[in-house]
């Protein structure tokens, strides 16, 4: 089962979870909703930033060689 990270304290708890087994948050189906689509979009701008990176790498390599 997934794991998304609380709100609140930031534990990795189960989307299947209604409350935080550390501090309580409720956690609605809503909210796992929202988590989940935060996370999403820091994963692709994680890997947009790698290929710009390794773009950038590889242009440099052709300016020297
Ligand atoms: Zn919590």
């Amino acid at each position: 089962m997934p794991l998304i990270s609380c709100p609140d304290c930031k534990t990795a708890i189960s989307d299947t979870a209604s409350t935080c087994p550390k501090c309580g948050y409720q956690v609605t189906p809503e909210k796992i909703a929202e988590i989940k689509k935060e996370e999403a979009k820091f994963v692709v701008g994680c890997f947009t930033k790698i290929v710009k990176v390794s773009v950038a790498l590889t242009g440099i390599n052709l300016c020297i060689f």
